[in-house]
């Protein structure tokens, strides 16, 4: 994808080509911004929705996954750099220093910059093995998918359960392999891992948990993994989902309070003047007081409304809004909603051998309710866990 136009200097530059950039482009010009709106970011292709990569692109189904089309940028005077991103920002300067040099000055700078997935250093490099974060990934994963014949996935997180759910409805066999005792289990906990777990092995997965990869080998492609129980299985696609870390290496030196995402207040401010951060790479603070970084698709809007007012100084009142993700594996939309931790006490009401609901107690109120297949049970939940309703509210 080329350039759309040439970069303007000053305005508003958000540095990071996603869900959390195009969103706040887009929230910038609704406010009524008229200024320069400049959006850089370090991949090929305009702004685009990842969800789908896991799911729909990976499994054929579609490759359009652009967010806006190149009209709406240009509609609405947002300058578009890709393929060049951001090295290094003096905050003191207000100016950024791009891939190729270039020096670009701000006047708010907004970083939604994303995360980088995990890789696991002692792999050795050979074709085969495979990250998913991008689309560019997703393409090589798929291409690589079709021919394959068995499949490891490291990894049960929703990432590698959905990857793990693809290619078996690709007809590939795979094995899910997870050092924790259940897939999700540090999420959403053991109980509804195993049925999780369950799923998947309904589904002819092989699913290992309590045990991780020792070793990864092969010629030139992958061909063998073996387990820490010393258990070699035949692969010629390994997957590696192990989760993400905050793309924050190029903020280095910048001087930026950084502590699992840059660091900000309930509005995206950071730490340095005129710098503003969303998204997955940033961790805000909770109306609790605590600060949480969420790498949730539905978080971004209203992040994007919070603080785009706020950087117009029209700050918005404090909202309530119930956290919302999913996951489809199968035929089977998983939902969370609220903020359900893995040792909450959990209450599984309903259960059909596939599909579930469970409601999730913290100290006596529901704390957040998950369900498999169950979307209208989900939602009907919201009011209860948005007004901190005790838990026997939901059970009764
Ligand atoms: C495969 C996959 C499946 C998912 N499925 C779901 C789901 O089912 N449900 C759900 O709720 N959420 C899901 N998510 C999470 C959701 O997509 C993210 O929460 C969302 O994309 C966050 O948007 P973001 O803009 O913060 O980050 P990203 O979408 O990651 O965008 C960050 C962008 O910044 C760019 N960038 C990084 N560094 C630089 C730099 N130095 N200069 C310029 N640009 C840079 C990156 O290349 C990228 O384009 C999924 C994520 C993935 C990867």
């Amino acid at each position: 994808m080329q350039n759309l136009r040439m970069s303007t200097t000053g305005g508003v530059v958000i540095v990071g080509g996603g869900l959390a950039a195009a969103r706040t482009a887009e929230q910038l010009r609704r406010s009524e911004y008229a200024g320069p709106l400049t959006i850089v970011s370090d991949e090929d292709h305009l702004p685009y929705d990842r969800p789908p990569l896991s799911k729909e692109v990976l499994r054929a189904e579609t490759d359009d996954v652009t967010l806006k089309p190149a009209e709406f940028y240009e509609e609405n005077d947002i300058t578009v750099l890709l393929g060049n991103g951001a090295r290094s920002v003096d905050t003191a300067a207000k100016s950024l220093t791009l891939a190729d040099g270039t020096e670009m000055p701000y006047d708010e700078l907004i970083i939604a910059t994303g995360l980088v997935p995990k890789r696991i250093p002692s792999f050795p490099d050979l074709k085969g093995i495979h990250v998913l974060r991008n689309f560019d990934e997703s393409l090589a994963l798929r291409a690589e998918a079709g021919s394959a014949t068995r499949a490891v996935v490291v990894g049960a997180g929703f990432i590698g359960c959905e990857v793990a759910a693809s290619l078996r409805g690709m007809g590939v066999d795979v094995v899910l392999v997870e050092p924790q005792p259940s897939p999700l289990a540090s999420v959403l906990g053991g109980q509804i891992g195993e049925l999780v777990a369950r799923l998947h092995r309904a589904e002819g997965v092989d699913v290992r948990c309590g045990v991780g990869v020792s070793e990864v080998s092969g010629s030139e492609r992958v061909e063998r993994v073996v387990l820490g129980d010393g258990t070699q299985l035949e692969a010629d696609l390994v997957v590696v989902g192990i989760g993400s870390h905050p793309a924050t290496e190029w903020l280095d030196g910048s001087g930026l309070e950084i502590d699992n995402g840059i660091v900000c207040d309930d509005r995206g401010r950071s730490s340095a003047p005129h710098v503003w951060a969303i998204g997955d790479v940033a961790s805000w603070r909770h109306a609790l007081g605590h600060q949480v970084r969420v790498e949730h698709w539905s978080n971004v809007a209203d992040q994007a409304r919070g603080m785009v007012a706020a950087i117009l100084g029209k700050d918005l009142p404090a909202t309530v809004t119930v956290p919302y993700f999913w996951s489809d594996q199968y035929d089977v939309k998983i939902q969370c909603l609220g903020e359900p931790e893995a040792d909450d006490v959990v209450h599984v009401v309903e259960d059909d051998g596939r599909k579930f609901l469970a409601y999730y107690e913290r100290d006596g109120i529901v704390a957040g309710v998950v369900g498999g297949g169950m979307p209208g049970k989900v939602m009907k939940a919201r009011s209860k866990i948005a007004a901190g309703a005790p838990i026997a509210d939901v059970l009764g």
